[in-house]
C-alpha cells in the first residue's frame, strides 16, 4: 500500500530450478547461470527465471532489451529503512506526499528524465565505498568550480529526450515516427555534450567522455529516413522521407501522377503504332484499356491483348498496362505498407544499436546528475565535506537543506555537531517544543547521507566517517489501515533499530516512549538509550532528543553520553527561540509557553500553569521543570496543600536507607508515617 504497487502471487512452479535454469541460459548467452550460481545461490537463479518468464508474460514480446545482469548487493549502499526514508522526508514530504518538501526537490536540478531517476536512486542508496565517493565527489567539485561549462552542459541536457524510454519503446516496437525522430532531435545535441566535457579532469566525467557515443550513424539513418515532422499513427504512412527507397518513390509518384503517366504512356503508344487516334480509356470492368478505332485495327502491334469489341472500335490491354493499372489501384495501399515496413526496418536497426544507444543514455544520466549536485552546491552554499575512515561527524555551522529555503524570512541558525564512536557517541538533545531539536537532528542525517551520495553539503565545513546505516525514529507516524497503534508502530520501530544498527550506524530518536504512560514512557527510552550508547552493548552515534529531563542523568553514567539543549530566551512569560544548539540539559520545558504562542485560550493555558505547578510541589526531588510563579485561586490552593502534606511523607520515606535500617528503627519509623498520614 505504501510502496503504492499491486502485489500478484505467482504459483509456486514458477520457481522451479529446472525450469527457471533454462529460461536463464535461453535468456542469457555465456556463463550467467554458473556465474549466478557461484555468486549466489540457486535462489537467485530461481528468482531470475521467474522474473523473465513472468515478464515475458506481461509483456507479450521478447525481452532483447535485458541483456546482462548486476548483481546488487545491498553491502555495497547504506541501510535505510523504509520508515527512515519516510522521516527524513528523502523523496516526497510525511504530510502531503509532495516532491516539494523533499530533499530530492532541493537538490533535483536534473534537465532529463533520465537524470531525474537517476539522481533519485543515487539519493535512495548512498554509497559506503570511500573511492566511489570521492570519484562523484571529485567530478561534482570540478562542473562545481567550472560554473560557465557547468551551464553550457545543462542548457545542451535541456534539449534531451528520455533515451531510454525511448528505447524501450524501440525495442518493444511500439515507438512511432515521431518517437524515433525524437531520438533524432537528441542525438543532434550530443556532440557539444560531448565536447564540453572534453577538458574535464575527473575521472568519472571523463569515463563519461568515453562512454558518451555521438551515435551519429543513427542520426543519420533516422533523418535520412524520417520525415521532419511525422504523423503520430505508423499506420497511415507519411513517415519516411522522399529519396530513402526507390520502390515507395515510385509508388508515390504513381498516385501523384497517375493521370500524367496515362498521357504519357498514350504519347508513347500513339507514337510507337503511328496511330494518332489511339487512347488510352478506364472503366470499372476492365481497368485501363487502349482503344483503337476500327478503322486502325489492323495496325494493332501483336502484343496487344484484344478484350472487347465495340461497334466503331477495339479495346485492348497490354502487360505494361496492366502492371500500371496494379500500380496505380494499389498503390496508395502499397504506400502504406512500404512505409511501415521499412519504418520498421529503421527501428529494428535502432534497436540493434541498445546496448551502444544504453551506455549513452546512462553516460547523460550520469552527466546531469552530477551537473545538479554541482548546481545545488553553487546554488545553496554548500561545502565539500571531507570524507574519512575514521568514525566522527564533524559539521561546522551545519544547516537543514530543506528547512533553510522554507523559512518565511527568518534566517536559518547554524548549528555545530560533533559526533563519534569515543567521547561524543551519544547526544541527549532537550529544549522546549518548536526549539528546533528535529530539524537539527534531521539536519545532521541528511548531511551525513548527501556527503555519501558524493554530494556537497549545507555547512561551512564537514569531516565525515562513512555511516553504515541511518536508522530513524521520529514523531508519531500512525500505520492504523496496518491495524497497528501508533505506540505499537513506534516500538516496532524501536525495535528494528535495535536488531539492525550497527556500531557504524547513526541513530536518531526522536522523543521515543512519548505514546505510553510517563514512567513506561521513561523507562523504555532511558533503557534504549543504554543500549544503544554503552561501547560495550551497540555503541552506535546517537542523537536523543527528549522531554525527560531525568534522562540527562545518564551523562554522568555513559561515558560517551553528553548533553545538549537548544537555547532559548525567556522575558517574562515570553520566549524567544534562539535555535542554537549548546552544551548541557534544559532545565525547563515551556511547553505552555509554547501552547500559548500556539493560541491555545488563555483560560486553558493558566489552569495548565496551576497544575503543573500542583505536580511539581508534589514531586520535589525531580523536578520536571522550575516553576513558574503565579498568582492561585483560593480553593486551588487548597488542593495544592493537601497535596503538599502527602508529599512531606514522601519526603521522609526517601531518606530511608533501607540496606542499614533495623527491623526496630523500621517499625518505629512506619508507626510515625502512620501517624501523620493519619492527620492528612
Ligand atoms: P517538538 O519538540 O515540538 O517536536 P522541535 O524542537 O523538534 O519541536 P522543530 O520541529 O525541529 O522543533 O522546529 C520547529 C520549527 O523551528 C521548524 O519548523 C523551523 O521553522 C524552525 N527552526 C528549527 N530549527 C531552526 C534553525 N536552526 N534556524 C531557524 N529556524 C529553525
Amino acid at each position: 500500500n505504501r510502496a503504492k504497487s499491486s502485489l500478484e502471487i505467482l504459483n509456486e512452479d514458477y520457481f522451479e530450478y529446472d525450469i527457471c535454469s533454462e529460461v536463464v541460459t535461453g535468456h542469457f548467452e555465456g556463463d550467467t547461470l554458473h556465474r549466478l550460481e557461484d555468486d549466489n545461490s540457486k535462489e537467485a537463479v530461481c528468482s531470475l527465471g521467474a522474473i523473465l518468464k513472468y515478464l515475458s508474460e506481461v509483456q507479450k514480446s521478447d525481452l532483447k532489451n535485458i541483456k546482462g545482469i548486476d548483481f546488487y548487493n545491498d553491502a555495497q549502499f547504506m541501510k535505510l529503512d523504509v520508515s527512515t526514508r519516510r522521516n527524513l522526508e528523502l523523496v516526497e514530504t510525511m504530510r502531503g506526499k509532495d516532491k516539494k518538501g523533499s530533499l530530492l526537490w532541493v537538490i533535483d536540478k536534473t534537465k532529463t528524465p533520465m537524470g531525474k531517476r537517476l539522481l533519485r536512486s543515487w539519493l535512495e542508496q548512498p554509497l559506503l565505498s570511500i573511492p566511489k565517493i570521492i570519484k562523484r565527489q571529485n567530478a561534482v567539485q570540478e562542473l562545481y568550480l567550472n560554473s560557465p561549462l557547468r551551464q553550457d552542459e545543462m542548457i545542451f541536457l535541456s534539449d534531451i529526450h528520455d533515451i531510454e524510454r525511448l528505447m524501450a519503446r524501440i525495442v518493444y516496437g511500439t515507438a512511432n515516427a515521431k518517437e524515433v525522430k525524437a531520438l533524432a532531435l537528441t542525438i543532434q545535441w550530443l556532440p557539444q555534450i560531448k565536447d564540453t566535457v572534453e577538458v574535464c579532469k575527473s575521472s568519472l566525467i571523463s569515463d563519461i567522455w568515453k562512454d558518451l557515443d555521438i551515435l551519429d550513424d543513427i542520426g543519420c539513418l533516422i533523418n535520412t529516413a524520417i520525415v521532419e515532422d511525422p504523423p503520430f499513427t505508423v499506420r497511415e504512412g507519411g513517415m519516411i522521407n522522399d529519396g530513402y527507397n526507390e520502390e515507395l518513390d515510385s509508388l508515390r509518384s504513381i498516385s501523384k501522377n497517375s493521370k500524367d503517366i496515362i498521357a504519357a504512356i498514350q504519347t508513347q503508344e500513339q507514337e510507337r503504332t503511328g496511330i494518332r487516334k489511339l487512347k488510352i480509356g478506364y472503366n470499372r470492368v476492365f481497368g485501363y484499356y487502349i482503344e483503337i478505332p476500327n478503322a486502325f485495327k489492323e495496325q494493332a502491334p501483336e502484343e496487344y491483348i484484344r478484350k472487347q469489341t465495340l461497334a466503331n472500335c477495339e479495346r485492348y490491354i497490354t502487360q505494361e498496362l496492366k502492371d500500371l493499372e496494379a500500380k496505380v489501384l494499389g498503390a496508395q495501399e502499397r504506400i502504406v505498407r512500404i512505409e511501415f515496413e521499412l519504418f520498421d526496418e529503421v527501428r529494428k536497426s535502432i534497436a540493434g544499436q541498445f546496448e551502444r544507444i544504453q551506455r549513452t543514455a546512462s553516460a547523460v544520466a550520469t552527466l546531469d546528475a552530477l551537473c545538479s549536485l554541482a548546481q545545488t552546491a553553487a546554488a545553496n552554499n554548500y561545502v565539500c565535506p571531507e570524507i574519512t575512515k575514521g568514525n566522527e561527524i564533524e559539521i561546522k555551522d551545519g544547516r537543514h537543506p530543506v528547512v533553510e529555503l522554507v523559512l518565511d524570512g527568518a534566517p536559518f541558525v547554524p548549528n555545530d555537531t560533533r559526533l563519534d564512536c569515543a567521547g561524543n557517541r551519544c547526544a541527549i538533545i532537550t529544549g522546549p517544543n518548536m526549539a528546533g531539536k528535529s530539524t537539527y537532528m534531521r539536519q545532521v542525517a541528511l548531511i551525513v547521507l548527501l556527503a555519501q551520495i558524493g554530494s556537497f553539503v549545507p555547512a561551512s565545513s564537514a569531516r565525515l566517517g562513512i555511516v553504515d546505516g541511518v536508522f530513524t525514529r521520529i514523531g508519531a507516524s500512525d500505520d492504523l489501515s496496518a491495524g497497528q497503534s501508533t505506540f505499537m508502530v513506534e516500538m516496532s520501530e524501536v525495535a528494528a533499530i535495535l536488531d539492525h544498527a550497527t556500531p557504524r550506524s547513526l541513530l536518531i530518536f526522536d522523543e521515543i516512549g512519548r505514546g505510553t504512560s510517563t514512567f513506561d514512557g521513561m523507562s523504555i527510552a532511558r533503557a534504549v538509550l543504554e543500549f544503544t550508547s554503552d561501547s560495550k552493548k551497540l555503541g552506535a552515534k546517537t542523537l536523543f532528543a527528549t522531554h525527560y529531563h531525568e534522562l540527562t542523568e545518564l551523562e554522568q553514567k555513559i561515558e560517551g553520553v553528553l548533553n545538549y539543549n537548544i537555547a532559548v530566551k525567556k522575558r517574562g512569560d515570553e520566549i524567544t527561540f534562539l535555535r542554537r544548539i549548546v552544551r548541557g540539559g534544559a532545565d525547563e520545558s515551556y511547553g505552555i509557553e509554547v501552547a500559548k504562542l500556539a493560541g491555545v485560550p488563555h483560560a486553558v493555558v493558566s489552569r495548565a500553569k496551576v497544575i503543573l505547578k500542583e505536580l511539581e510541589d508534589n514531586d520535589t526531588e525531580k523536578p520536571l521543570r522550575k516553576a513558574v510563579p503565579e498568582k492561585f485561586e483560593p480553593e486551588e490552593m487548597q488542593v495544592s496543600f493537601t497535596l503538599n502534606t502527602g508529599s512531606a511523607i514522601v519526603e521522609k520515606l526517601k531518606t530511608i536507607d533501607i540496606n542499614t535500617i533495623t527491623p526496630i528503627e523500621a517499625m518505629r519509623l512506619l508507626y510515625d508515617l502512620v501517624k501523620e498520614a493519619e492527620n492528612v
